[in-house]
């Protein structure tokens, strides 16, 4: 068995409370603090997540067998290199930033001022735990807020972990976590936060959305769904494979911007199959469930969830092409490559956040298009081809969060992009800049200066006003 349910206890209402009231009543200490001393609190983490680096593979390979490697690449460097990032930028954020008049209100100049929204909750997924929630903590720290963090109850090792290097670098008047699961979060979510960034399910993120309704709580939700991946005719086969062969089944499949089907050129199909097949063996051997290097099920609910839509598809039909074995008894799934999957199954109408992936074979683009686009919009979408037409012309008539050229998954680990979903697969966008614009408001400040035109347009109103204001909007 990988990981023991071992849900920790819940954080009561009362202390919740009492958390979030130390944070409020200290916020705006947080929010008067300088470039230098949110840097300051960024080495703090930064020093903290290097000195725990053996704790933190430790305690994930706990919770679902995840390779150190895996842990280093997946977990510790997205927070390293968006502490980087934002060590480097903070200072060009926090500044005004000074925007242009327009002639009509000469004599005046303004500015945008982002300030931290005030007192911010994040919640958090399970499937990187310690990424996706110590990446947007450090644009909260940079934006200065105070943070009050609720991590998965489905990863109790490393949301241990998390919380002891919480509580041991940050008082808890401007950073805390709480731990727990649905009842925890419930509590959180009814305190008048000022902005609450959720990551985890479209279904879970409608509930959030709908809590933080209540006091005009403005939400970055970070959500999934289904990624779909397009090769066409010109694309590099071999390295379509290996790169799909990676990102697919890389953390078990338990991403949200995994490639979640493939539509591939029906002339390239078996050529695609073939090598997807021999690079799985390549990275984890003719029997995965024996290497180090392939993780496994976060849990039991999630294999049974996911060995359920297998089983659906081949009811309905589908061909095992690679893989299709199960071991409950250690959660774990092989690497599984199917096809002739009913759009009707399990498998094709949920997100299927594990280490199967249907494969399908097109011969005109724009009926992918149209399936594509009968569905909801994913996270990401992603395109193998060397044709730029083609690249574009599938860019134009989709829509997704973010895409990759030529590779999956990888734009996350680029903090100079946004990375967000769009309607269903979320709302508002993290990292680099994009994640300090999250959690600040951008006040807009005009100053007056000198008397300007609007001066000699205030009531009461006649002719000349009125001839005045013709001119204002004919050529101003
Ligand atoms: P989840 O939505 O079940 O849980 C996320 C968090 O919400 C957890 O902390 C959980 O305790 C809390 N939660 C669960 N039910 C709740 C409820 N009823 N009320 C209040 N809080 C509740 O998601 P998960 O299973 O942890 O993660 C998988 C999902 O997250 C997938 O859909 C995946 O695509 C998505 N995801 C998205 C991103 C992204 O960056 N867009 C990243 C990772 C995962």
């Amino acid at each position: 068995m990988t990981a023991t349910l071992n849900i920790p206890v819940e954080t009561n209402t009362a202390e919740v409370e009492r958390i979030f009231n130390l944070q409020k009543a200290n916020q705006f200490k947080v929010a008067n603090t300088t470039a230098r001393e949110r840097i300051a609190k960024l080495d703090k983490l930064h020093k903290a997540v290097l000195k725990y680096r053996p704790e933190i593979k430790d305690a994930l390979y706990k919770d679902f067998r995840k390779h150190p490697s895996e842990v280093d690449l997946t977990e510790v460097y997205p927070v390293t290199s968006e502490i980087k990032h934002a060590k480097k930028d903070i200072r060009r954020w926090m500044r005004n930033h000074k925007v242009a008049t327009p002639l009509a209100l000469m004599g005046s100049s303004s500015y945008i001022k982002y300030e931290p929204k005030g007192v911010v909750l994040i919640i958090a997924p399970w499937n990187f735990p310690l990424n996706l929630t110590f990446g947007p903590l450090v644009c909260a720290i940079a934006a200065g807020n105070t943070v009050m963090i609720k991590p998965s109850e489905q990863t109790p090792h490393i949301s241990n972990l998390m919380a002891k290097m919480i509580s041991e670098i940050f008082n808890e008047n401007e950073i805390a976590m709480v731990q727990g699961g649905v009842p925890t979060s419930t509590a959180l979510l009814n305190l008048p936060f000022n902005h609450i960034f959720f990551t985890g399910a479209p279904s879970i993120g409608k509930i959030v959305m709908a809590a933080a309704a209540k006091h005009l709580t403005s939400v970055t939700l970070e959500l999934g769904g289904k990624s779909p991946t397009i090769i066409d005719e010109s694309a590099n086969i071999d390295m379509a494979a290996r790169r799909i062969a990676w990102g697919k089944f890389i953390n078990n499949g338990q991403i949200c911007i995994a490639p979640d089907y493939i539509f591939v050129h029906e002339n390239k199909k078996q050529a695609f199959i073939d090598k997807v097949r021999s690079y799985l063996e390549t990275f984890f051997s003719e029997d995965p469930s024996k290497t180090t290097s392939y993780a496994r099920m976060v849990n039991n609910r999630h294999y049974q969830r996911v060995k359920g839509y297998f089983e659906d598809a081949l009811d309905k039909g589908a061909n095992i092409e690679a893989g299709g074995k199960f071991d409950g008894n250690q959660d774990y799934i092989s690497p599984t490559v199917v096809t002739n999957v009913s759009k009707n199954s399990t498998l094709m109408t949920e997100e299927i956040f594990g280490p199967v992936l249907p494969v399908y074979g097109f011969t005109k683009i724009d009926e992918v298009i149209d399936e594509i686009n009968s569905r909801e919009k994913p996270l990401a979408l992603y395109i193998y081809s060397s044709k730029k037409k083609n690249i574009n012309h599938i860019l134009d008539n989709t829509r997704a969060g973010g895409s990759c050229i030529n590779h999956n998954a990888v734009h996350f680990f680029n903090t100079n992009l946004p990375f967000g979903g769009s309607n269903n697969s979320g709302i508002g966008k993290g990292h680099g800049w994009y994640g300090f614009e999250a959690f600040s408001n951008a006040r807009g400040v005009f100053t007056q200066h000198i008397p300007n035109a609007l001066e000699m347009l205030m009531p009461p109103y006649n002719d000349f006003k009125q001839k005045l204001i013709d001119f204002t909007i004919k050529y101003f």
